[in-house]
């Protein structure tokens, strides 16, 4: 083998294992990132659902917990918000695009709290009522279960059942 070629082979061969290196640290480097992205739509309502939680004693870190918000078209009408729990992924906050778009102020808040109710704090749904019929918790399975509305004046009431039940 003259010097030549033997330099030649030496190059392609340096190549090819630069060429491994760089696809090796493009795969880590992708699946770090891949770890949890919430839409910018929902993130103001987690970073208020992360600040009433603070107030309560909980650190809420989303990226710790691997707990990202999504928005999408949910087919079934009468659902508004999912969370999905998974071992291996980021657990999923699913809030439906065209109910998000409908949504009062309010009305967010409460699908935020209660999603993040089952993702962040692993609640289950509570129907139990008072005496007027008023949901006592923002952990209601639906609509339908008891009368509900979220205003200024009942908010720290059902945040602090939320959390501290
Ligand atoms: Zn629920």
């Amino acid at each position: 083998m003259s010097t030549k070629s033997f330099q030649f082979s030496l190059v392609s061969t340096m190549k090819y294992y630069l060429g491994l290196l760089i696809g090796i640290v493009i795969i880590l480097g992708c699946s770090k990132t891949d770890i949890v992205e919430t839409d910018v739509e929902l993130q103001p309502y987690f970073d208020i659902f992360a600040s009433e939680g603070e107030k309560r004693g909980f650190i809420v870190d989303y990226e710790a917990e691997r707990i990202e918000g999504l928005l999408q078209d949910i087919l079934s009408s009468s659902v508004q918000g999912q969370c999905f729990r998974n071992e291996s992924k980021p657990k999923k906050v699913i809030i439906d695009t065209e109910y998000w778009a409908n949504a009062t102020d309010l009305e967010r808040e409460f699908i935020i709290y209660h999603e993040l109710g089952h993702c962040f704090l692993n609640r289950d749904h509570l129907d139990s009522s008072d005496n007027k019929g008023n949901c006592v918790s923002i952990m209601h399975s639906n609509p339908g279960a008891c009368n509900f509305i979220l205003t200024p004046d009942n908010r720290d009431a059902y945040l602090d059942e939320l959390f501290l039940q």
